[in-house]
């Protein structure tokens, strides 16, 4: 039965990130999941998986809450849905964005809703030329991201994202988008191989300014960053990075986007990963976390010194051109409110800071001398394994060998969901945020064994 259904959907459907040529021909890998608890997810045929990635490191209240589906549920019976156009509101919307303000802290005035966190980037953009036109400087609108930065795959988000795969099937990135170096110490060239973090993080910052001087600081309109490079590599920054960046924006009068879409909402033991570093943005960037996933919504957070401009513009424009049907979404904003009560009441975020310090050092334990893992890392809730051939030199594996994939392949064996990232040899951790040390020690130990059934299989 199983397999019936992975048949029909191979016949109907494609889906992301996969060789779409296994559509055409049918025999796509497959598997249908019916359900969850917990952190544990169940396909059709009832077998059971840690779910080491909480879905796309999104459900971090874990599976199966239904107080979350009863306050979808109660909404519904209420109102699904109007739209948000011309000043028209729901309740839920109301209240969501009042805790969102509450939470990002000082500073933070308004929220403007959509449905995932590309669709939020894509605003941001918006946002920034309509900021830099009302000053009267339209001229100031080139987009500085970083190489490994995700923020999302459209056209203008999938340039922001610095991966290859986004960028070269599709002609991309758009002018006007420019990545600048990775804070990626663990990768850094050989003529950085004697530098300490913090003058690591200052040679990152050296070549945001050199590029900020090379386009002319009056072209330069924003820099975006996740808190921690995700998608990227589980990355994060190295001491004193996002000082010594911001230092770089202000100088230039360059304004500075977080995408907290996977910090947002306690991932990292902070209910922003820009509250763990320090970090002043302009514009916050939330999705996943926001609900959970238990409902498809996202959120652009303006602060105060771009509002400011922003409400300017309407004298001079007329009301702003942009929207989507489905801005402020009531069942989604029931459902995030409905999450973040979870999150407040079992105090999600202070575990994501002790059972993540937890997780960390269970990583470092199990896998610090281990004779293919060259880094591990991590923060909070986030962790990251980087394989290498000789971890003593940093040197990769041949691409051919497929050894991330291939670990995320035994670890499934071994019942764990943890993730191949993209790009390199890096399987990536992020669970979902409830879970406990003796559930952290469970997929620690499952992902032992995988890494273990890995190498044996390289070195024969
Ligand atoms: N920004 C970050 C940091 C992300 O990790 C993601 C998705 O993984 C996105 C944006 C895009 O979000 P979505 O896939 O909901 O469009």
């Amino acid at each position: 039965q199983h397999q019936d259904l992975i048949d029909r959907d191979r016949k109907v459907t494609f889906h992301a990130s996969s060789h779409l040529r296994d559509f055409a021909h049918g025999d796509a890998p497959g598997r249908v999941i019916t359900g969850g608890q917990g952190i544990t997810i169940r396909d059709k045929d009832g077998r059971e998986f840690i779910d080491g990635f909480a879905g796309l490191y999104c459900v971090n209240i874990g599976y199966g809450r239904t107080e979350v589906a009863e306050a979808i549920y109660q909404q519904a019976l209420e109102l699904s849905y109007y739209h948000t156009y011309v000043g028209h509101s729901n309740e839920p919307q109301i209240a969501l964005s009042e805790k969102i303000i509450e939470l990002a802290g000082p500073g933070m005035s308004k929220v403007y809703y959509g449905l995932g966190g590309s669709d939020a980037n894509e605003t941001q953009l918006k946002l920034v030329r309509y900021y830099n036109n009302v000053l009267g400087r339209p001229q100031k609108k080139k987009v500085i991201s970083r190489m490994r930065g995700y923020h999302g795959s459209g056209l203008a988000t999938g340039s922001l994202t610095g991966l290859k795969a986004f960028h070269d099937q599709f002609d991309l990135p758009f002018e006007g988008i420019l990545h600048t170096e990775a804070p990626f110490y663990y990768h850094r060239a050989a003529e950085q191989q004697g530098m300490s973090e913090r003058e690591f993080s200052k040679h990152c910052a050296a070549k945001l300014e050199e590029m900020i001087l090379a386009e002319g600081p009056e072209t330069v309109a924003a820099f975006i960053g996740e808190p921690v490079l995700g998608t990227g590599g589980i990355v994060p920054p190295p001491e004193g990075y996002w000082e010594a960046i911001q230092a770089v924006l202000a100088k230039y009068d360059v304004l500075l986007i977080a995408d907290e879409v996977v910090c947002g909402f306690g991932r990292i033991g902070a209910d922003f990963g820009s509250h763990h570093y320090g970090i002043k943005p302009d514009l916050i960037t939330v999705a996943k976390g926001l609900t959970s996933a238990y409902q498809p919504l996202s959120g652009v957070i303006v602060g105060d010194r771009v509002w400011k401009v922003l409400e300017q513009g309407t004298s001079e424009y007329g009301p702003i051109g942009h929207g989507w049907t489905y801005s402020g979404h009531a069942l989604g904003c029931a459902a995030a409110l409905a999450n973040l009560a979870i999150i407040e009441r079992e105090k999600l975020t202070e575990n994501a800071a002790e059972t993540g310090a937890y997780l960390q050092q269970a990583m470092a334990d199990a896998f610090g001398d281990h004779p293919i893992v060259g880094d591990v890392r991590g923060v909070g809730m986030l962790a990251a394994l980087e394989f290498s051939a000789n971890p003593g030199k940093r040197e990769h594996f041949d691409p051919a060998l497929k050894v991330g994939p291939r670990i995320a392949a035994a670890a499934l064996d071994e019942n764990l969901i943890a993730r191949a990232m993209p790009q390199g040899d890096i399987l990536g951790f992020a669970p979902p945020l409830i879970a406990t040390p003796a559930q952290v020690d469970e997929i620690v130990a499952r992902a032992r064994r995988a890494v273990d059934k890995v190498t044996d299989a390289l070195v024969r």
